[in-house]
């Protein structure tokens, strides 16, 4: 079983696709490997460094103050 991330329960349904909590409104699905509580927990900042965006919203414009 999986612990809600939202509550201090388990969720009760649960599949091969995902997982559902109705009672907090919370869906979870699977990719890769299984999620663990490590997962469920704030991430370090060092351990995933966000990707740089190479497409879409422009970049943020820097200008030197005067
Ligand atoms: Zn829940």
């Amino acid at each position: 079983m999986t612990p809600c991330p939202k509550g201090d329960h388990e969720i009760p349904d649960e599949d091969e696709i995902g997982a559902h909590c109705a009672e907090h409104g919370v869906t979870l699905l699977w990719y890769g490997p299984p999620i663990t509580p490590d997962d469920l927990a704030p991430a370090p900042r060092s351990r995933t460094p966000a990707p740089a965006p190479t497409t879409g919203l422009p970049a943020i414009e820097q200008r030197p103050r005067p």
